[in-house]
């Protein structure tokens, strides 16, 4: 049964049509890699469904709720939590300090203080760090646990990897881990295609605003996305 969904969805910053007639389907439990060039609209869509950018059209319906009008704030209350690319952390304030903030405005569940610092332990000795001194995988640990800390039923991860050593990025994969296979619903924006194929169950690649292939991540090769990616894919293709 479908879980979340969106259709027809578009997203403009001002003239421009930054998400085209966007549709997805996701059942409760999957995960879909949202891989494509920069500016073809990942973030926008992301900032769309979490309610951080308001569409033009379409709509987005979440656990059978209609959440289009929703705000943010409401939406991370139903379930639905965005870990920003770049992060966004309060920088002036401690680990401990961002990840309680969260706490305070999400969903009850058994995402707290004592189950994020299990799955990220690298933040147990930087609790009272001010969030902005720590290292990039420090930081990145803390923006998906303050996500954690609403107890989200479906976790937009946009760009987890993005300046990241390519250790701390093993190192939050790493955490990822546990969450992937626990039934969270999840999209991820992931530019290492071969991250993105071992971890999704389901891939869709955007190009200009609009998505030009989506498919079971098994049944796509890696030169069907790359094609698709540069805008070499025949059109309408649909695995
Ligand atoms: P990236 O990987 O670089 O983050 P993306 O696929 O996430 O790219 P978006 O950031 O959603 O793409 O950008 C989609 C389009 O919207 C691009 O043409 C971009 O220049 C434009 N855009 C994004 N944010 C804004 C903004 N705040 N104001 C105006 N145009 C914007």
């Amino acid at each position: 049964m479908t879980f979340f969904s969106v259709n027809g969805l578009e997203c403009r910053h001002g003239l421009l049509a930054a998400v085209r007639g966007v549709s997805l389907a996701m059942n409760e439990g999957e995960i879909l890699a949202l891989v494509g060039a920069n500016g073809a609209g990942k973030t926008t869509l992301m900032r769309g469904i979490a309610g951080a950018h308001k569409p033009h059209a379409g709509n987005i319906v979440f656990d059978g709720k209609d959440v289009t009008g929703l705000p943010a704030h409401k939406r991370v209350a139903l379930g639905i939590a965005l870990v920003p690319e770049g992060r966004r952390l309060f920088t002036g304030m401690t680990v401990e300090e961002n990840l309680r903030v969260a706490g305070a405005h999400g969903r009850k569940g058994k995402w707290n203080l004592e189950a994020v610092l299990e799955a990220f332990p690298q933040l147990k000795p930087k609790l009272k760090a001010k969030a902005g001194d720590l290292s990039g995988g420090q930081q990145q640990a803390t923006a998906i646990g303050r996500a954690l800390m609403t107890n989200p039923r479906l976790l937009l991860l946009d760009e987890v990897s993005l300046g990241l050593s390519p250790l701390a990025v093993d190192q939050v994969y790493e955490s990822l881990h546990g969450l992937m296979s626990g039934g969270t619903t999840i999209i991820l924006v992931e530019q290492d295609l071969s991250r993105a194929l071992a971890v999704a169950h389901r891939i869709a690649c955007m190009l200009e605003g609009a998505i030009v292939l989506e498919g079971a991540a098994a049944s796509l090769s890696r030169d069907a996305i790359t094609d698709a990616y540069f805008g070499l894919h025949r059109a309408g293709a649909k695995a």
